[in-house]
């Protein structure tokens, strides 16, 4: 059964690209009976955070997602966060060093700089030109007397790597495109060239499915597997699939900045997990061709990487936003009830914790559950039922009680008084009637009833929510607004 890791580096916050990319991982092992693995990647000191960490954890969990060997959990190849596990970069490093497999190079950025420079002017490849490969011990003695300190750099073969990727097929790098690289800093820190196939090979991974960027590495680490196989610390050369880039607005790709791109924002305007993965597992797959609504499950059931399009795949916040109203109606009202809490609440509420009134809002959720896209949106849809007085919302005001509404309003009342509170139906046909009393369809009747009561032009169906909010409360409203 396949193995495939999920390694994230702590940095910022989590956004849908990675989403994706774990999303793929997970659905591949679940549906292989494989191994998900979960690394930390976390050597860069410098842009790593604690904060990034705990964050990643609690994002994969809200997800749903469960991991099988990680932070945690443990596992077998212990520990799982790369920051942890030093000892075993410099000793691969040693090793690579002692079999040939890399060198000491010690020129400088700015010599670096120099012959790049003249490699572009001359139409020659500007990687790095190999010039340490063969370092005597005399230059190098010179080198270290004038205080240089080497990195480390890994020693490319010099034929062509051809590997067959998951989705892209076959591909072939030439040796002028894949420059010898470095894997350990000046300073024997070291690289993700180095920790990220080292790991890789250690826990024994045999997929690597990651996004595009990270293609240009991939012939790197193929011929850094090959080392570790000579050198007895790999078993196999994984295989790879680089899964599509996401384009945001403007066609461009979605990028860590992007706000769009945030996946506490999803959290925040209350997307479901469910409904977020459903949506992100179509970018660059599909369920089928006339199927794009399904349950992670359904997904699980269903996912080959073999399906996945190499084309960038685009972003498309509508549909995602559609997905999720759809995952939303299919919830049971109990559960749908549930979600909603986190909003029923402070800070997102802005009523008492007292004026919160549970029967209330079981009659009115199945009414919100079918018009909802995003749970957020649950807390302005019911505040007329908990707050002491509805929202004065003066654009709504103005637009409702266009032209002279209070005749409309005292008629509406009347009838609203006399009518039957025990049917929406009731209420309906007196707030028709008053209409019908002043020329007025019941579109336009409707409209200054309902922002007398509940602040707002738009909202949840009104005579239902009437007749929840009950009569006495309804009629003080309206006589509010008569006053
Ligand atoms: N830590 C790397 C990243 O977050 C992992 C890349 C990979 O999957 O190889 O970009």
């Amino acid at each position: 059964p396949p193995r495939v890791r999920f390694c994230p580096s702590p940095t910022g916050n989590p956004h849908v690209g990675l989403v994706r990319t774990a999303l793929f991982n997970w659905a591949f092992a679940r549906h292989h009976g494989g191994t998900f693995v979960f690394r930390i990647e976390d050597t860069d000191a410098a842009r790593d955070s604690e904060e990034s960490y705990e964050q990643l954890l609690d994002s994969l969990k809200w997800l749903g997602f469960t991991w099988d060997e990680g932070p945690e959990v443990g596992g077998p190849h212990a520990p799982y966060r790369q920051s942890q596990r030093m000892d075993i970069y410099a000793d691969v490093a040693k090793k690579l060093l002692d079999g040939g497999y890399a060198y000491h190079c010690y020129c400088t950025a700015e010599e670096l700089d120099e012959r790049r420079e003249l490699a572009r002017r001359e139409g020659r490849p500007s990687g790095y030109d190999g010039m340490c490969r063969t370092v005597t011990a005399e230059q190098k003695a010179v080198y270290e007397a004038e205080g240089r300190t080497p990195i480390v750099r890994f020693r490319m073969p010099d034929e062509p790597i051809t590997f067959t990727d998951l989705v892209r097929g076959e591909l072939t790098f030439t040796p002028e495109n894949v420059p010898d690289y470095g894997i350990l800093r000046a300073n024997g820190a070291p690289l993700y060239t180095l920790v990220n196939p080292v790991d890789d090979a250690l826990m024994e991974i045999t997929h690597v499915l990651r996004g595009e960027d990270l293609l240009s590495s991939t012939p790197r680490q193929i011929a850094l597997y090959k080392a570790l196989i000579e050198l007895g610390i790999a078993q196999g050369i994984p295989s790879f699939g680089h899964l599509p880039y996401v384009m945001g607005e403007g066609n461009k790709k979605l990028s860590k900045r992007d706000p769009q791109s945030s996946l506490n924002l999803y959290r925040e305007r209350g997307f479901l997990p469910e409904g977020l993965l459903n949506y992100l597992s179509l970018l660059g797959w599909s369920f089928s061709a006339d199927q794009d609504l399904f349950s992670v499950d359904e997904m699980v059931a269903k996912f080959d990487i073999g399906d996945v399009n190499a084309n960038p795949a685009r972003f498309d916040l509508k549909k995602c936003e559609a997905i999720n109203a759809e995952h939303i109606r299919r919830l049971d009202v109990k559960a749908f009830a549930e979600a909603c809490t986190p909003w029923l609440r402070a800070p997102h509420a802005p009523w008492a914790p007292e004026d919160f009134d549970q029967a209330a809002w079981e009659a009115i959720a199945p009414h919100a559950q079918t018009r909802l896209t995003v749970l957020s949106e649950i807390t302005a849809n019911v505040d007329f039922l908990f707050l002491k007085e509805p929202v004065q919302d003066d654009a709504s005001w103005e637009k409702a009680m266009k032209g002279d509404p209070v005749a409309l309003l005292t008629t509406a009342r009347e009838k609203l008084e006399a009518a039957d509170w025990s049917s929406a139906e009731s209420l309906k046909e007196a707030v028709l009637a008053a209409g019908e009393a002043h020329g007025l369809k019941l579109g336009k009747a409707q409209a200054p009833v309902r922002v007398a009561v509940t602040g707002r032009t738009i909202g949840l169906p009104l005579f239902e929510s009437l007749e929840i909010l009950g009569k006495e409360r309804t009629l003080a409203r309206i006589d509010a607004a008569l006053a």
